[in-house]
């Protein structure tokens, strides 16, 4: 469903992206994990087509990315993004958040995107929410509204990039057992983090990157028990 091939990415002098080749199937669920700074961020973005990439190509469906117009907001709605940093509209509310880009981009009628967005509010648990602001809401809330909201555009694949970083330890799990849900019903996924306990459950394969390379692509019971690079077992060596 996703298929980079041999994509470089430099920012300036840094070669943040370096010969990356991953292939990720319909359902799959892909955890990405490995120290600060070693590209993962950059590599979600890419997809996204939130970076360019200097060489190489990505294709989202078989299609390679589009640079522009309509195709670009079609894209950046068929691959949802949540982020560390919730995002969500500040000056609109829960509802509307969910709401518009159904409208303006998948082009659906008021009151069909309200229906859907209610469905999706309630699935993740903030319902009662709706006509609040995002300001109002605890950043569990937040983030779960952050994810109703890419998951109402139908997107193909979901991108979340450490997407409980920024919350309080007790909201974390509220986020997690969303993402848990959405890996059980199907969802192709791509999740930064450092979860471990999510990679052991969720995940149907980990990728291990340290500095702009994809070092280790395994199962995450081979990659937690048995890691083959140095790198990888320094880094499980500090985090676990
Ligand atoms: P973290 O775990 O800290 O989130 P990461 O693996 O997500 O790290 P990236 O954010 O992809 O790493 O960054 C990779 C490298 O590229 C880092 O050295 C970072 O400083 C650099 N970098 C990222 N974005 C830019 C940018 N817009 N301009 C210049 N350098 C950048
Ligand atoms: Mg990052």
């Amino acid at each position: 469903l996703v298929v980079l091939k041999n994509v470089d990415k430099h920012f300036g002098a840094l070669h943040v992206l370096q010969s990356i080749d991953l292939t990720i199937d319909r359902g799959e669920v892909v955890v990405v994990i490995g120290p600060s700074g070693s590209g993962k961020s950059t590599l979600c973005r890419a997809i996204n087509r939130l970076e360019t990439i200097d060489s190489g190509a990505i294709f989202v469906d078989g299609k390679p990315l589009p640079a522009e117009g309509k195709e670009l907001a079609a894209l950046r709605a068929d691959v949802g993004m949540v982020f560390q940093s919730f995002n969500l509209f500040a000056h609109k509310t829960v509802l509307e958040n969910v709401t518009l880009g159904q409208i303006k981009v998948r082009k659906k009628d008021k009151k069909s995107a309200e229906t859907r967005a209610r469905t999706l509010l309630d699935r993740v648990g903030v319902a009662s929410q709706a006509d609040k602001y995002p300001a109002q809401l605890s950043g569990g809330q937040q983030q779960r509204v952050a994810i109703a909201r890419a998951l109402a555009m139908d997107p193909k694949v979901m991108l979340f990039d450490e997407p409980t970083s920024a919350l309080d330890p007790e909201m974390i799990n509220e986020v997690l057992e969303v993402m848990q849900q959405l890996a059980r019903d199907g969802m192709t996924m791509v999740v930064v983090t450092h979860e471990m306990g999510f990679a052991r459950s969720a995940a149907n394969r980990v990728v291990f990157m340290a500095d702009g390379r994809v070092v280790e692509e395994t199962s995450p019971d081979e990659f937690f028990s048995n890691p083959r690079s140095e790198r990888a077992k320094d880094f499980l060596s500090k985090i676990l």
